[in-house]
Formats: C-alpha cells, sequence, structure tokens
C-alpha cells in the first residue's frame, strides 16, 4: 500500500481538508463513482416519463382544438403544463449531459455544415418562443465547419437563452460571425442585460455557479449550461471568451476551428 497525502478541494476549488491513507482515498474514489452512477440512473429515470407526459399534452392538446368555452378556459393551463414539462426535460437533458462528461461518454458526432445557417435556425427557434426579443445577425462570409450540429446547436441556444434571461429589461441581442484568423471562425453573442463582475466572470464556467444575490431567486437555472458548453467547445479544439460590465450586458465569443477541405 502506498501511502499519499492528497488535498479535498470544494467545489470552488479551495483546500478545505487533507487526507492521508489510501483506505480514505479509495473510499472517497468509491462515493465519488457512486455519486456519478447515480445521478446517472436518476436522469434515464426522470427522462421517460417526462417525455411521455409531453406525449399526453400534445395529444389532449390537440383533442382542445375545437373553439367551445370549455376548451377556451383549458388552453392556457395546458399551455402552463407544457413549459413546465419543456423545463423539465431540459433540465434533465442537461444532468444527462453532465453525468456523460464525467463517465466520458460524451461522443461528437462530426458532420461538415454552414455555421451561418445554424445560427439563423438556432435564432428562429428562439424567436418563436420569446416574441418579446429583437435579434440581429451579423456575418460577412460562408462558414463551413467539422462539427457536431447538434452539439454547437445546443451551444448556440443556451448563449442565446442566458442572453435573455439575464437581460430583464433591453432584450436586443447582436450575433456577430466573422473570421477570427485563417484557421478559426468566431460566433459573438452581445447582450445589453445585467452584465457579470470581473469576480464571477471567473467562476461562471465551473458546475453549478451561479452569480449570487438576486439572480438567483428571480431567473431559473442551476448553473450548468456554461459548463457544458465549455466542454463541448473545448472539445471541438475551439475556445470561450467572456467581456461583460455590471449593468451594461455581456458579450461572449466561441470560436471553431473552420474545415479547410
Ligand atoms: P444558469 O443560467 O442555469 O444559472 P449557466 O451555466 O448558463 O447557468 O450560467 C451561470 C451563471 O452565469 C448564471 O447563473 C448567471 O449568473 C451568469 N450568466 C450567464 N450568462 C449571462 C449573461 N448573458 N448575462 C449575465 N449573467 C450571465
Amino acid at each position: 500500500h502506498l501511502c499519499q497525502v492528497t488535498a479535498i478541494k470544494d467545489e470552488h476549488g479551495q483546500v478545505n481538508s487533507w487526507i492521508s491513507s489510501s483506505t480514505e482515498i479509495q473510499q472517497l474514489k468509491e462515493e465519488e463513482e457512486k455519486q456519478e452512477a447515480f445521478l446517472k440512473l436518476v436522469s434515464h429515470e426522470l427522462k421517460t416519463p417526462v417525455t411521455s407526459i409531453k406525449g399526453y399534452i400534445q395529444l389532449i392538446q390537440s383533442m382542445t382544438g375545437k373553439e367551445n368555452e370549455q376548451n377556451k378556459t383549458l388552453k392556457p393551463y395546458l399551455k402552463r403544463v407544457e413549459d413546465q414539462v419543456e423545463r423539465l426535460i431540459h433540465l434533465i437533458s442537461e444532468m444527462l449531459d453532465l453525468s456523460r462528461i464525467e463517465q466520458n461518454e460524451l461522443e461528437l458526432n462530426k458532420t461538415e455544415f454552414d455555421l451561418n445557417r445554424l445560427v439563423e435556425e438556432a435564432v428562429e427557434d428562439i424567436c418563436y418562443t420569446n416574441q418579446e426579443v429583437r435579434i440581429n445577425i451579423h456575418h460577412e462570409d460562408e462558414f463551413q465547419v467539422l462539427a457536431d450540429r447538434n452539439r454547437i446547436e445546443q451551444v448556440m441556444l443556451n448563449f442565446l437563452t442566458n442572453a435573455i434571461k439575464y437581460s430583464p429589461e433591453n432584450k436586443h441581442i447582436d450575433i456577430r460571425i466573422f473570421k477570427r484568423d485563417k484557421n478559426s471562425v468566431g460566433v459573438k453573442i452581445k447582450d445589453h442585460g445585467l452584465g457579470i463582475s470581473r469576480k464571477d466572470r471567473q467562476h461562471i464556467f465551473r458546475r453549478f455557479f451561479r452569480v449570487e444575490g438576486k439572480n438567483q431567486d428571480t431567473y431559473s437555472g442551476f448553473g450548468i449550461g456554461l459548463y457544458l458548453s465549455n466542454e463541448i467547445i473545448e472539445r471541438h479544439n475551439g475556445k470561450i471568451f467572456v467581456k461583460s460590465k455590471v449593468g451594461e450586458g455581456s458579450e461572449f465569443i466561441f470560436t471553431l476551428p473552420l474545415n479547410q477541405n
């Protein structure tokens, strides 16, 4: 048996205790593995019933198509149930992704596609459900990338949802797709919302990190989105940059290598 001394860090990366025996290390490892297995099990088990609830809601919605008094009263309630179920589905898929990353099971299905088109589709999607939002897209060129289209769409939607969520008043978003250098393309998502302080900017890509304060109660979320986006972009050999000023807004940029063929 080797005797090691190991620092135990909390989720903020601070060392809060030291352990020194190999059995303790073994126990901790087992505990961590159990937690990961639990996360995987729970998210898988939740996915099936919630997906089935969504199916039934859609069925009921199609049955209340006729314009009579009772259906008119029911419709807004059904819409609310549908929205809440969507939120649950989103959360469960974030938990599943988290578990995939932790178990090194996140697979990328790379294909070649036009990045401008993907951004436009994500914007159309977002505008369909958020009609009070104004989004401008600016691009100079066509950009072909070799990447996992669904995963990049997930990243794009995550930046857009955050830009809207953390902009309580001015929901005006600018997007720019630009050639960063001869090998890479950048996508900039700029909002005019709350902004993020320099101190918080250092932590926002950590899992479960959320800016403290009124933020926490007012805006729903679990602090997983940016962690996942960062992992996805890094696995494509890209990078994420953030600039921000409290009270003025934030700018997130993600980059991807260009497909040169
Ligand atoms: P969530 O939004 O679910 O909390 P994220 O990982 O997407 O999780 O973001 C982490 C935190 O970073 C958020 O809780 C929020 O405080 C901050 N944040 C992210 N995007 C923005 C933005 N565009 N403007 C201001 N704050 C942001």
